[in-house]
């Protein structure tokens, strides 16, 4: 065999493997998916910057977005601190609740642990975010907020927690003094015309970057005393917690909303 004959042949083969790879996986251009085209977002500076399409609930200045979640009372304003950028818990106002109310979300809040904290186990920098407020007072599903640094407490109940129904899968605290971050993933509850559950709530909660609750699927509001039940409800507001007790003011900054719905 000469030196062109044998070039043939050897491309006649390299034609057929070819040929034969594409016939057994077939024409890639059937599973690709043109449409729809996701919306653009342009995303912030860094992940905890609210990205474009963002509705920012707290930037610092006043708690225009937000009012009192005390009482049945919804036009009672918000009575926290507002100073240096930061919201402060003020003890005895209730807690706060947004004026705008949602479904599914995409949350990013930032709080923290005075420096100075005292009290152990729940008396310890406790306050909460309540994902969907379904009532007046501290009414909702709950993802606790509480300095467990170097504090030990039921672990249902810690940091991180969806409050008595999920135990977070990390304890990632900071110190107290020092700003924290969490990143929430809210589904809402679906209810049937006749008030009976279609299709539960589910959390996925990141704290300082760690991933503390993955697709949990909640089994009701909140209750500090017995098991959790569901009650029908639509949109509602995100709410913050003013727990009362003696512990130090918890600060809450940068606070911002997707929502997915
Ligand atoms: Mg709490």
């Amino acid at each position: 065999m000469n030196d062109s004959v044998k070039k043939m042949a050897l491309a006649l083969g390299a034609g057929l493997i070819s040929f034969t790879a594409f016939s057994q996986q077939g024409d890639p251009k059937l599973t690709e998916v043109w449409q729809p085209v996701p919306k653009i977002v342009t995303p912030g500076n860094t992940p905890s910057d609210a990205p474009s399409d963002a509705i920012i609930l707290f930037d610092g200045r006043n708690l225009d977005k937000w009012r009192c979640g005390k009482n049945a009372d919804t036009t009672q304003p918000a009575g926290w601190t507002v100073a240096n950028g930061v919201i402060t818990v003020k003890k005895g106002t209730g807690s706060i609740e947004t004026k705008q109310r949602f479904m599914d979300y995409q949350l990013h809040i930032e709080w923290r642990i005075p420096a100075n904290i005292t009290g152990s186990g729940q008396a310890r920098g406790n306050s909460g975010v309540f994902l969907a407020s379904t009532g007046a007072g501290d009414v909702g599903y709950e993802l606790q907020v509480l300095d467990c640094y170097n504090n030990t407490t039921y672990v249902n109940g810690q940091t991180g927690s969806i409050y008595k129904q999920a135990i977070p899968l990390a304890n990632a605290c900071r110190k107290p003094g020092e700003w924290q971050t969490y990143d929430i993933i809210w589904t809402a509850p679906r209810f049937n015309e006749d008030g009976s559950l279609k299709s539960p709530a589910r959390v996925t909660a990141i704290h300082n970057g760690v991933l503390i609750q993955n697709n949990t699927e909640l089994k009701g509001i909140t209750q500090y005393i017995g098991t959790p039940y569901y009650k029908k409800h639509g949109a509602s507001s995100i709410k913050l917690q003013d727990h009362g007790d003696p512990s130090e003011p918890i600060s809450f900054r940068n606070i911002w909303v997707r929502p997915l719905d």
